[in-house]
């Protein structure tokens, strides 16, 4: 079964919107064991929607066609499907009841315009929209089988579930599963990944493949079988493996985010943290706190932009400053000993850096950036230079922060192997 996936909408192909709907049609597909070969984006012009709807009926087994449900006159790809398959539209009494019902309920008038949805092509079955008006469509003709999705992803996403992925689920239609599963890893950069695990990227299936982020490498580990729990088995010993290479660098999996990794490694060590931030302006503490349950470890943090208040809120000597600049791993570890001390915290992280795009000299360009990981041991300072813009260079500071932090927690040591 070979399906293509048409989002229709002049918005994406101006870039307005990014075309997450494929996205979530692809990795759902491949869920059920449908093979997704091509993705098609087309503008609201009739003429180049029928030909694309022709083209992708004319390769694949299976049409999904996103967007363009809508009421408004350039909401054309029932119209247009339906034309190309050579069949009528029908009023269909149903499906307006349940509009006049959607607009009664918000209280809303309803527009003329809105009896243009309850039109269906003849023989289609209709797939209640649970949270807007334009149901979606499955329709089977000529050996094949097409979906009309509203473009709204929440929308799309809820047809999709509720209805569309059952259907095709009774129809016996799918092969075998597709299933994934995302290891990240840290502390270490793509090619030294590959040195330690790069043999395994030849196996078939499972396949595994390295994917480079900021900071990061995810691993992607894919299997194919005849249904997830199988798919399962076949990801667990490869997985296995690249966990017995790698050890406690793969630091989630997944959704999971360093984040996660920390609060649970703190929560396990039953020790808490508190932050203190310069140039990230209390990123770092919002990041922290992404996490659900973060207040069992996590005691707060103090934003120290100004150099008094580094002074005034976390004791930071004023001659340091004068001396040392407020970049400095000196100033840096200060901030982290202060916020420790100030709000009773066992390990405090601070961050002290040149976010730019101003502010920075010859000895501390643009992305310097100071930090402290303040611990009962002791104080460890080091500092880093951080590519990108003002938003890169904070985010990568938070991350590069938080994972010395976990490398800490796991080792004993935040450099330590
Ligand atoms: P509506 O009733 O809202 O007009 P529709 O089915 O006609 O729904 P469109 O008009 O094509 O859908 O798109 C409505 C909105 O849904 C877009 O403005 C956009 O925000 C979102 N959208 C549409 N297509 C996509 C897509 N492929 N990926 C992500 N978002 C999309």
């Amino acid at each position: 079964m070979i399906a293509e996936i048409v989002a229709v909408g002049t918005e994406i192909l101006l870039g307005d919107i990014v075309n997450t709907n494929a996205c979530f049609l692809s990795r759902r597909l491949a869920a059920v064991g449908v093979d997704v070969y091509h993705h098609v984006v087309v503008g609201d012009n009739p003429g180049r929607m029928a030909a694309a709807f022709r083209q992708a009926l004319g390769r694949s087994d299976l049409v999904v066609v996103s967007g363009g449900l809508g009421p408004t006159e350039d909401d054309l790809s029932k119209e247009v499907m339906a034309e190309v398959l050579g069949l009528p539209l029908d009023f269909d009494a149903a499906v307006m009841a349940g509009i006049e019902d959607f607009f009664r309920k918000r209280r809303r008038p309803l527009t003329p315009n809105a009896r243009k949805q309850a039109l269906v092509p003849r023989g289609a079955t209709v797939l209640p929209n649970p949270v807007g008006t334009a149901p979606g469509l499955f329709l089977e003709a000529g050996g094949k089988m097409v979906f009309l999705l509203p473009g709204p992803p929440g929308e799309l996403g809820a047809v999709w579930e509720q209805h569309a992925e059952p259907l095709l689920r009774r129809l016996g239609v799918g092969g075998q599963v597709i299933l994934s599963r995302t290891l990240k890893v840290c502390a270490m950069g793509e090619s030294q990944v590959a040195h330690l695990v790069g043999d395994l990227f030849a196996s078939s299936n499972p396949t595994v493949a390295p994917y480079a982020k900021p900071g990061e490498v995810h691993l992607r580990v894919t299997a194919k079988a005849s249904g997830p729990e199988q798919a399962r088995e076949l990801m667990a010993p490869l997985e296995a493996e690249i966990r017995r290479r790698l050890g406690w660098r793969v630091f989630a999996v997944d959704d999971g985010t360093m984040a996660h990794a920390v609060g649970e490694r703190l929560v396990a060590a039953g020790l808490t943290l508190a932050v203190a931030e310069s140039c990230t302006g209390g990123m770092l503490g919002a990041l922290i706190t992404t996490v659900p349950g973060s207040s069992r470890y996590f005691l707060g943090g103090i934003v120290a932009y100004a150099n008094q208040v580094k002074v005034s809120h976390l004791d930071v000597p004023g001659e340091l400053i004068r001396e040392r600049g407020a970049v400095s791993e000196e100033v840096a570890g200060a901030m982290a000993a202060g916020v420790r001390n100030r709000l009773g915290a066992d390990v405090s992280l601070a961050i002290s850096g040149v976010a730019g795009p101003g502010g920075g000299s010859p000895a501390k360009p643009v992305g310097t950036v100071c930090f402290a990981l303040a611990r009962p041991e002791g104080l460890f300072t080091w500092s880093e230079f951080l590519r990108g813009d003002r938003e890169e260079v904070r985010g990568r500071a938070c991350q590069v922060a938080l994972t010395t932090l976990y490398r800490y927690l796991v080792t004993g040591n935040p450099e330590g192997e």
